[in-house]
């Protein structure tokens, strides 16, 4: 199952809203139930970040591959030299 990058985004958005909204009542279990909720969120998006930057492009096909593939899915042309 692959989470599209926009849920984590609108997760961050609704947690530091809901962190403003917290600082605004002034209710600190609120503010400290919403202080820590983006960490997940950022973990998420630079994980998601660094998968992106890693997939591997064919020469032939122009198609891009998973980081860990060593053929090609569409072509079925080698990626790694070994
Ligand atoms: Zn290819």
């Amino acid at each position: 199952m692959v989470v599209p990058s926009a849920f984590w985004w609108l997760s961050l958005g609704g947690s530091l809203l809901l962190f403003v909204y917290g600082l605004h009542t002034g209710d600190y279990v609120f503010i400290f139930a919403y202080a820590f909720t983006w960490i997940p969120y950022m973990r998420n998006l630079v994980i998601h970040h660094r998968h992106q930057a890693a997939q591997q492009l064919c020469a032939s096909c122009e198609t891009t591959c998973l980081p860990t593939a060593f053929f090609c899915h569409h072509c079925g042309l080698k990626l790694r030299p070994e």
